[in-house]
């Protein structure tokens, strides 16, 4: 039997309906921005693998530090006992984030880095005897993971109907997404602002916190937003009194050409998660990042007001070694070079692609734009456009009409220009 033949026997695969699903591509090796599968194929990764990887697969230097890590200690039990690799990142990240931010929740994926900000909110009302504050403020099409607290907030993505009959309380505001020449964006901005001041005015008590991607929506299809707009929800929310989350999983880590999006946006809010580019795409961990006086609000003479939560793999000692190897590369020249270098082939290469598609948009190293078609999720178009891109050796994961590029750092210049240039052949050919 081939790997995909022993993998369909056995293998339940994410996001995948295995009934009309194609064999999954057996992945052997990873070397800088490529995968190179069973046959030595070379596969171009333009999504970083689920939007992790920073520096490129296989990092020699990341997984030196794995290794000296797992020889020296590999795990320990996360309460009453530490470690340097914990310590030593959340220093690390402290220093990046906005100084207001000053204690690290560790936890282990995006998914539980919200449920643990969305539990920290709530409690932190709960703790103040504010038990009224039962309600959430998301943005449609929002994504912020798989488990209940995050699909709750996540619930217009379009991804958990089944599930619609156990959410809690979620109000939702359109995102005013945004693209190159948009002259209605700030109308939209007031809209929503307007829409959200008349909510609060009436619901601000109940509420326990907002969350959102700043800048970029990730799942709900590479949505941008500007700057200018973050900071008038940022004055607006801390108006009603009522607490802000930043879901920065995605555009963490440099994506969107700072550090973080709050530091672009030049935003602050009260409790930051971040996941996935946190360990350079190696092993699965994540944070949930406060300000002081989110912190402060458990602490007393009693265990209930503590945050009784927690994961086997929480700050995982050899996670953290990693993370605090990617974070090295990740503050080297070169990689700021390579970042604007990505953000400005983007930009020409968008504006090359003009008149063949709509909504043309960039952000540091994100970039992405929308076939003219219909927004249907997985469509035949789109399907059949990343099977070709990977037959020419492109991995693209088009979210229904919306095509995107999310390149690993270490790309070259050479290797992102010629898959724009094929990018267009195949989108010329698909959608004539
Ligand atoms: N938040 C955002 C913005 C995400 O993009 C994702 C994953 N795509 C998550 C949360 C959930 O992360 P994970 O898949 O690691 O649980």
């Amino acid at each position: 039997m081939t790997l995909s033949e022993r993998d369909h026997s056995v293998v339940w695969h994410p996001f995948t309906q295995h009934k009309t699903s194609s064999m999954q591509t057996p992945i052997v090796r990873g070397e800088g921005a490529y995968l190179i599968d069973e046959n030595n194929n070379r596969i171009l990764d333009l999504i970083s693998s689920w939007w992790v990887n920073l520096h490129g697969h296989a990092h020699p230097e990341i997984a030196k530090a794995i290794y000296t890590q797992a020889m020296q200690l590999e795990h320990t039990v996360f309460s009453g006992f530490t470690h340097e690799p914990a310590i030593q990142l959340a220093e690390q990240l402290l220093e990046i984030l906005p100084p207001a931010f000053s204690k690290i929740f560790y936890t282990d994926n995006g998914s539980t880095a919200v449920e643990s900000a969305l539990k920290i909110a709530y409690q932190y009302w709960h703790n103040r005897g504010e038990k009224k504050r039962q309600r959430f403020i998301g943005f449609k099409n929002g994504y912020h993971g798989d488990t209940f607290g995050a699909m709750s907030v996540g619930k217009k993505s379009g991804f958990f109907a089944p599930y619609e009959d156990l959410f809690f309380s979620v109000d939702f505001f359109s995102y005013p997404s945004t693209w190159t020449n948009d002259s209605a964006v700030e109308k939209k901005e007031q809209a929503v602002l307007t829409e959200l001041d008349q909510h609060l005015k009436l619901y601000a008590d109940e509420t326990a916190a907002m969350i959102l991607e700043p800048l970029v929506q990730g799942a709900g299809g590479m949505q941008m937003c500007r700057p200018e707009f973050l900071q008038q929800l940022e004055q607006l929310v801390r108006s009603h009194g009522v607490l802000i989350i930043y879901d920065e999983v995605m555009t963490g880590f440099g994506r969107t050409g700072e550090y973080f999006a709050c530091l672009k946006a030049n935003t602050t809010p009260d409790i930051i998660c971040l996941s996935k580019g946190i360990t350079g795409g190696f092993l699965p961990l994540a944070v949930t990042a406060c300000q002081e006086f989110i912190y402060q609000g458990f602490l007393s003479d009693s265990i209930g007001t503590a945050l009784l939560h927690g994961h086997s793999y929480t700050a995982h000692p050899i996670g953290c070694a990693a993370a605090l190897a990617s974070l090295k590369i990740l503050k080297s020249p070169e990689v700021a070079r390579q970042q604007k270098m990505i953000e400005n082939t983007h930009r020409v290469a968008l504006s090359e692609l003009r008149d063949t598609v709509d909504q043309q948009r960039y952000c540091g190293t994100i970039a992405a734009f929308n076939l003219k078609m219909s927004p249907t999720y997985g469509s035949n178009v789109s399907e059949k456009l990343r099977k070709q891109l990977l037959k020419k050796g492109l991995l693209l994961r088009p979210l229904g009409n919306v095509i995107y590029f999310l390149p690993p750092y270490c790309i070259s210049e050479a290797d992102l220009k010629n898959a724009y240039a094929i990018l267009i052949e195949e989108i010329q050919g698909v959608t004539a």
